[in-house]
């Protein structure tokens, strides 16, 4: 599988039960773009400030809302990846050169940053991903490689 286009799209608000971009006109832009363009969408990602790099219960029901979305204005999804990025910054009492490493922890990768801003900041990614089978409606975790 290769990835062709990935638009970000800004969080407005998002709630136990909603989510809402941050502009509305940007966001029809977009899915009207992909309508257009007849282009196969194979999912998202998003960000979890200090959480879990895990899939809410209301992420869960977004992402068969907004599959069914898109189906139902006719774009073919056989099967939906949502990545989830969780994001930790570090303050740290010395100094750290510009560095960074990754590993592997079961199915998911860590990038730990150090020193880029500033030599006493750094930041820790670990990035889950999950696989949603339109036709059983399950969620399945799925192993996370770099080449
Ligand atoms: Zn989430």
């Amino acid at each position: 599988m290769s990835l062709d286009v990935a638009y970000p799209v800004q969080t407005g608000e998002s709630g136990k039960s909603s989510w809402s971009p941050g502009n509305q006109a940007a966001y029809n832009r977009i899915k009207d773009t992909i309508n257009s363009m007849n282009f196969q969408i194979i999912g998202e990602y998003h960000s979890h400030i200090n959480g879990t790099p895990e899939l809410s219960k209301d992420d869960k029901e977004f992402i068969k809302e907004e599959a069914d979305s898109f189906r139902k204005n006719g774009v073919e999804i056989r099967n939906w990846l949502e990545m989830i990025l969780k994001i930790e910054s570090k303050k740290y009492t010395r100094k750290h050169a510009q560095s960074c490493d990754c590993s592997y922890l079961k199915k998911r990768i860590r990038f730990n940053i150090r020193g880029i801003n500033s030599p006493l900041v750094g930041y820790s990614i670990t990035i889950g991903t999950y696989q949603y089978n339109l036709e059983t409606q399950n969620f399945e975790e799925a192993n996370v490689y770099v080449p």
